[in-house]
C-alpha cells in the first residue's frame, strides 16, 4: 500500500479522533458528567463528603440553572472521557455541593437552615440531579452509540487496514515476485540476445561456409561437367566400338557356328587321328629299331669316311707345301725417310700372285746388269698347294691346315714345319701373337683337336692327349717343359711298337686347350732365359711341339693313336764362312742347322721317291730332327711344310733359296701334278 495511502489512512483515524474529542469539548459540562457517572455506576456514591464539601464553601444556593464547574472543566480538559476519574481530583466545591446536596449532612455541620429552603434547594438540586442523571444517561447512551459507531468505523477502519495491509503485502509480494520476474526476464533477455549473437555469428559464418562449399562445389561441378563431356564422348565412341562389336559378334557369331561345325568334324577326325597316332606309335617303335640299326651303320660309315678321307689325303699327297709372305714391317724401313712410299717400294721385293683364283703361284722377278753392261730381268715362279699373300690372316691359313690337325684324331701322325729365313714369320705363324686374330697354328690346331675329341664322344670315341716340347740345338735335344739346364743332359730318341719316345722328358697330360697354352707359355720363358741373346737362341734351333693322342672306341671296339708335331725350325739362312769362322760357336750352329735342313730335304725327298720306285733307304738318321720325327715323317703320316717368306728386295736370294728348298720337297709329294717352275737361273 502507497505510503500516502497509510498516511490518509492514519490521518483520517486521527481526524476521527479528534473529531470525537472535540465534540467531546463542544458538549455542556453535564453532558460530561455520565462519563464520571458512568464511572462510578459500579460504586455507590459518597453522601457524606460531599455535602461536607458543599457546606464548606459557603457559596449559596446554586442557580437553578444547569450547573457548571468551571473548575471542573479545566479538570476534565486534562483527562480523557474514558478515564475514570479519581475521586482526588474530583473539584471539591461541585462535588461538595453534590455531596452534601445528596447526603444532607452539610446542614448539621454548617448551622441552621430553613427546612424549607434546604427541601426545596434539595429538591431542585434533585431534579437537576435527576436531569443531569437523564442528561447524562443520554449523554451516555448517545456517547455509547458514538462509540459503538466509532468502534464499528475503527473495526471497519481496522479491517480496511487490515485489508489494505494485506493488500499492501499481496501487492508487494507481487511487486517482489514481478520484480524476481523482471529480473529472471533481463537475465533471460541478456542470455537469449547473447544466444541471438551466437547464432547470428554461427549463421554468418555457416553463410560463409556455405558460400565457400557452394564455390568449391561450383568447381567440382565444373570439373564434372567436363567429365562428364568427356564420358559422354568416350560414350559415344564406346556406342560406335558396342555397335563394331555387336557387328563383330554377330560375324564371330557365324564363325563360331561355323568353328563348331568345323569341331564336330575335328572330333571325328581327331578320333580317326587317335587310330592314327596309335598306329604311328607302332612305326616310331619301329622307326627307332630302324634308327639304332642306321647309327650302327653310321659308325660303320664314319670309319669309311676315315679311310676315305685318308686316301683323299694322298691323292693330295701326303706332303704339302704353302708359302707366306709375311707383309713388310716398320722396322724393315730406315728411320728418318722423308717418302714412306718410295721407301716401301725399293725395301720391297719384286713378288707377284698369278694365280688369283686358286692362289698356287708365286712370282719372283729382279734386275741385274750383265757382264756385257745390259740389264738383264730375271723372274722366278714357284707353284705350291697354297700361297698365301702378305695380307693373309692367321685364321686363312689355320682353314687350310685344320684339316690335318683333324687326321690326328682319326690315327694319323701330322707334321707341320715352319721353314724359313730368320725373321720371314715362322714363330709368328706357329705360335702367333697374343691376340685372338693372330693366335697361331699351335694354339688354333691345339682347340681343333680338343673340338674334335670332344665331338666324337657321341660316336663312342674317348681320347687320352698328352704333350711334349722339345728344343734341338746344336743337334742337342732340350726338354722345354722341363727343369733342366739346358745342353747338359743326354736325352736319347727311341722308336718302339708303341711309337717314339725321348728319354727323360717330360711328356705332360693335357686337359684343355688352356692348360696347353699355358704350357707353351712356359716353355718360350725357359727358351728366353736360356738364351743370352734370345732371338738369337732360338731362331738358331728347331722347336719341337708334339700333341699325342690316343683314342679308344667302347662301341665300336676300335683303337687309335695319332701324333700331331709342330715344328718351328731354325733359320734356314746361309753364313757365309767368313762370317761364321771366327766364331766357332757359330760355325757349330751353322753347320748344325745346315746338316738337319738338308738331312729333312733329303728325309723328304727319299720318301717320294720310295714311292715312286718302293724300297728305298730313307735317312732319317742323319740329323737329330728326322729322327726325332722319323714315324711321324714315313707311312701313314702327312706332312706340311710352311715356306715363310720375307718381302724384302734385300732377302731375294734367301728367298730363293727357301723356295728352291720348298719346291723340292713338293715335288717329291706322290699324287699331285709336278709342279711347273720356270726359272732363267
Ligand atoms: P721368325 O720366327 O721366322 O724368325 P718371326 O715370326 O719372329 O720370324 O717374325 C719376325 C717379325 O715379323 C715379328 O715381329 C713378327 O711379328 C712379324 N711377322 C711375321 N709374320 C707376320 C705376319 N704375317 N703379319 C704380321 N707380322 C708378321
Ligand atoms: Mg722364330
Amino acid at each position: 500500500m502507497p505510503a500516502s495511502f497509510a498516511n490518509s489512512h492514519l490521518s483520517s483515524s486521527t481526524n476521527l479522533k479528534r473529531k470525537a474529542y472535540n465534540d467531546d469539548d463542544n458538549i455542556d459540562h453535564p453532558r460530561k458528567l455520565p462519563a464520571i457517572a458512568e464511572h462510578n455506576a459500579s460504586r455507590p456514591l459518597q453522601q457524606n463528603r460531599s455535602a461536607i464539601n458543599v457546606s464548606k464553601l459557603g457559596v449559596g444556593p446554586p442557580p437553578l440553572t444547569k450547573p457548571r464547574g468551571p473548575a471542573i472543566t479545566t479538570a476534565r480538559t486534562t483527562r480523557a472521557t474514558s478515564a475514570p476519574l479519581k475521586p482526588s481530583a474530583v473539584p471539591r466545591p461541585a462535588s461538595r455541593v453534590a455531596l452534601a446536596s445528596r447526603t444532607g449532612v452539610a446542614r448539621t455541620t454548617s448551622g441552621p437552615l430553613a427546612p424549607t429552603v434546604i427541601s426545596t434547594q434539595f429538591q431542585t438540586l434533585q431534579s437537576q440531579v435527576a436531569s443531569i442523571e437523564h442528561a447524562r444517561a443520554a449523554d451516555v447512551a448517545r456517547l455509547a452509540a458514538d462509540m459503538d459507531s466509532e468502534r464499528s468505523k475503527v473495526a471497519e477502519l481496522q479491517a480496511n487496514h487490515l485489508a489494505m495491509s494485506r493488500e499492501l503485502a499481496t501487492a508487494r509480494t507481487q511487486e517482489l515476485s514481478q520484480r524476481r520476474d523482471l529480473v529472471n526476464a533481463s537475465d533471460e533477455l541478456d542470455a537469449l540476445r547473447k544466444k541471438h549473437a551466437r547464432e547470428v555469428m554461427d549463421i554468418e559464418m555457416d553463410l560463409k561456409k556455405r558460400d565457400r562449399e557452394i564455390r568449391e562445389l561450383n568447381e567440382d561441378l565444373r570439373i564434372v561437367r567436363g567429365d562428364l563431356e568427356r564420358e559422354r564422348d568416350a560414350g559415344t565412341l564406346l556406342k560406335a566400338t558396342v555397335a563394331q562389336q555387336s557387328t563383330a559378334q554377330i560375324t564371330l557369331q557365324a564363325q563360331n557356328s561355323a568353328l563348331q561345325a568345323q569341331i564336330g568334324a575335328l572330333q571325328s577326325s581327331c578320333d580317326f587321328s587317335a587310330d592314327t597316332v596309335t598306329k604311328l606309335r607302332l612305326d616310331l617303335e619301329m622307326a627307332q629299331k630302324r634308327v639304332e640299326v642306321l647309327e650302327q651303320d653310321a659308325r660303320e660309315a664314319e670309319m669309311v669316311r676315315r679311310r676315305l678321307h685318308n686316301m683323299v689325303q694322298e691323292l693330295k699327297g701326303n706332303i704339302r707345301v704353302f708359302c707366306r709372305v709375311r707383309p713388310l714391317l716398320p722396322s724393315d724401313l730406315p728411320t728418318n725417310i722423308d717418302d714412306v712410299e718410295r721407301a716401301r717400294a725399293e725395301a720391297l721385293a719384286n713378288v707377284v700372285y698369278p694365280d688369283q683364283r686358286d692362289h698356287r703361284e708365286i712370282v719372283l722377278s729382279a734386275s741385274s746388269e750383265s757382264a756385257t753392261g745390259q740389264e738383264r730381268k730375271e723372274t722366278w715362279s714357284f707353284g705350291f698347294d697354297k700361297v698365301f699373300e702378305p695380307h693373309s690372316t692367321q685364321a686363312e691359313v689355320f682353314e687350310e691346315i685344320s684339316q690335318l690337325a683333324q687326321s690326328c684324331t682319326d690315327g694319323y701322325n701330322v707334321c707341320i714345319f715352319a721353314y724359313g729365313q730368320t725373321g720371314s714369320g715362322k714363330s709368328f705363324t706357329m705360335e702367333g701373337g697374343s691376340a685372338s686374330s693372330t693366335v697361331g697354328m699351335i694354339p688354333r690346331a691345339v682347340d681343333q683337336v680338343f673340338q674334335a675329341t670332344e665331338d666324337l664322344k657321341s660316336k663312342g670315341w674317348e681320347y687320352t692327349l698328352e704333350g711334349q716340347f722339345l728344343e734341338i740345338y746344336n743337334e742337342t735335344i732340350n726338354d722345354l717343359l722341363g727343369n733342366g739346364e739346358f745342353d747338359k743332359k743326354k736325352h736319347e730318341i727311341k722308336h718302339d711298337k708303341s711309337g717314339t719316345r725321348v728319354t727323360d722328358v717330360v711328356v705332360q697330360a693335357l686337359h684343355s686347350p688352356a692348360h696347353v697354352r699355358a704350357l707353351l707359355a712356359r716353355a718360350n720363358s725357359r727358351r728366353t732365359v736360356a738364351a743370352t741373346l734370345m732371338n738369337e737362341r732360338s731362331s738358331r734351333s728347331h722347336s719341337v711341339f708334339t700333341l699325342r693322342i690316343r683314342g679308344t672306341n667302347a662301341l665300336t671296339g676300335e683303337a687309335c693313336s695319332g701324333a700331331l708335331n709342330l715344328v718351328d725350325l731354325a733359320g734356314s739362312e746361309r753364313l757365309n764362312a767368313s762370317g761364321a769362322g771366327s766364331d766357332k760357336e757359330r760355325l757349330k750352329e751353322t753347320q748344325s742347322i745346315n746338316k738337319s735342313l738338308s738331312a729333312l730335304g733329303d728325309v723328304i725327298a727319299a720318301l717320294g721317291e720310295k714311292s715312286e720306285k718302293g724300297d728305298k733307304h730313307i735317312p732319317y738318321r742323319n740329323s737329330k730332327l728326322t729322327y726325332l720325327l722319323q714315324n711321324s715323317l714315313s707311312g701313314n703320316s702327312k706332312t706340311l711344310m710352311v715356306l715363310n717368306l720375307s718381302p724384302l728386295a734385300a732377302h731375294l736370294n734367301e728367298s730363293l733359296c727357301s723356295l728352291r728348298f720348298a719346291t723340292k720337297v713338293n715335288n717329291t709329294t706322290i699324287g699331285t701334278a709336278k709342279k711347273q717352275t720356270k726359272s732363267t737361273s
